[in-house]
């Protein structure tokens, strides 16, 4: 499947599009500065740290990137005043939030293609404010695709190129130099990826991010098969390893469903408010919370602007349903909207805010009283506090005032979308890629991962710790 989506809104302008071959033929061989390697992987982001992914491949004079992410935290810190601030992609880089493409150089005239893995904003986050920097279309599934044409129309901003949906196991041509095969992978995004690169010089697999659930709660398994048809045939694996220094093999979104009928049905919660906060992308387990209100007699309530973006791109291109569903589109019709509930044990509210965000809908629970947390109330995080000192302090403080009005707290009834350690053991075993870089970790995860390399009889020299901008020759 590959379709092109109609980006012609009423508030845009349309783009006129020069026809590809003629672009090509304008690409300079005199850009590929200082280097005289016939293909490369020139890392942009994400590298050495965590978080604005992304990677660039090089073939002879063309160049595909895989991901744009952004760095949450530094964004948060930067945006999060009442003061006006520039967002553009220039500060952004600035700032550190968005991936350096001017590690580039010239060869951002290069850029044949954009590939997006899934609709994480450590992914695709700066695709906005970045991508116009490239002038070529970009690739990615229907769910993905879905949710950059949303950030596009947010922004109010047009893709200077075109958005092109593919299906999760699709191959297409990108440029002249490179093919690129989806190969489907579980993770706690809809519609995720690994990204097959194939070029006359090498193979490279990105697989940022993934998890192998063997119950998935929506869509089907990891596409097994063709990691093991492409067992030694790979050049370069690019691995997400955030959870490498974990010995655990990472449960099965099944194991979150039943955690959170454990909690919600195992409980004394007649009557009772009850809240969940998670991810807004977490389309899984967004139709998980659904079901078990219903096992509950409970009306299920989205509150917030980001749960009502996911989820009705999901309903968009039909992944779920979420008609049994009353959305609170935005932050500022919450307040009238709770006010007017009398009998707030005959729903279950899903609420933005799990790592206690001041401004998120939860804490505005909390601190604005919008709905009379007491007693045997409840507050359900089916999500991780993230370890970062922001993150830590909020959540402290949001559960202080939670605490004080004895409201019972379940926190971690969740399963990560990453995999660990073991996963990372069957992952080499299944593929058996000939060097291997490991990413979506700082330097702890990463040597943990390449520990477990030599254990599996990798020699050092096959697995490259690389930074961001240290490039990697493979022709
Ligand atoms: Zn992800």
């Amino acid at each position: 499947m590959n379709r092109q989506r109609n980006r012609q809104k009423p508030h845009r302008k349309k783009t006129k599009r020069r026809p590809f071959k003629k672009r090509i033929k304008e690409l300079t061989t005199k850009a590929i500065e200082n280097s005289k390697a016939k293909m490369e992987i020139i890392p942009l982001g994400g590298f050495s740290e965590i978080g604005r992914n992304s990677v660039a491949i090089r073939a002879d004079d063309e160049v595909v990137v895989l991901d744009l992410g952004l760095m949450m935290d530094k964004y948060i810190e930067y945006t999060d005043t009442d003061e006006f601030v520039e967002i553009s992609g220039r500060k952004l880089i600035e700032i550190g939030a968005a991936p350096n493409v001017d590690i580039l150089g010239k060869l951002k005239k290069n850029v044949v293609g954009i590939v997006l893995t899934h609709a994480h904003l450590d992914h695709i986050g700066s695709v906005p404010y970045i991508a116009n920097k490239f002038d070529c279309d970009i690739h990615a599934a229907p769910f993905t695709i879905e949710l950059v044409d949303r950030m596009y129309d947010d922004e109010k901003r047009m893709p200077r190129g075109t958005l092109v949906e593919h299906d999760v196991n699709d191959r297409f041509r990108v440029g002249t130099k490179f093919e690129i095969e989806f190969i489907y992978i579980t993770h706690s995004a809809p519609h995720t990826v690994m990204a097959l690169v194939h070029t006359p010089y090498g193979k490279v697999l990105y697989a940022n991010d993934f998890k192998f659930d063997n119950n998935p709660t929506l869509g089907p398994k990891p596409n097994y098969a063709r990691l093991r048809e492409l067992e030694g045939q790979v050049d370069y694996l690019i691995l997400d390893t955030l959870y490498a220094d974990q010995p655990i093999k990472t449960p099965s979104e099944k194991i979150a469903e039943e955690m959170l009928k454990d909690v919600l049905l195992g409980t004394q919660s007649r009557d009772a408010t009850i809240i969940v906060s998670t991810f807004s992308s977490h389309i899984a387990r967004l139709r998980a919370i659904v079901n078990v209100a219903k096992m509950m007699k409970r009306q299920t309530v989205f509150l917030g602007r980001s749960l009502s973006k996911y989820t009705d791109a999901a309903e968009a291109v039909d992944l779920a349903d979420f008609s049994d569903v009353e959305k609170v589109r935005y932050g500022s019709k919450v307040k009238s909207y709770l006010k007017k509930i009398t009998d707030p044990g005959k729903f279950l509210f899903v609420a933005t805010g799990h790592q206690g965000e001041p401004k998120a809908v939860l804490s505005r629970i909390v601190n604005e009283n919008l709905l009379r947390l007491t007693d045997n109330d409840m507050v359900v995080f089916s999500s991780k506090t993230i370890p970062v000192p922001v993150s830590l302090e909020n959540r402290k403080r949001l559960d202080a005032k939670l605490q004080s009005r004895h409201v019972r707290i379940f926190d971690n009834i969740h399963v990560s979308g990453h995999g660990a350690r073991e996963d990372g053991r069957d992952f080499l075993n299944m593929l058996k890629p000939k060097n291997i870089i490991p990413t979506h970790g700082e330097m702890k995860q990463l040597v943990a991962f390449k520990e477990l390399a030599k254990e599996v009889g990798y020699k050092p020299n096959q697995i490259r710790i690389v930074k961001n901008g240290e490039r990697v020759k493979i022709a």
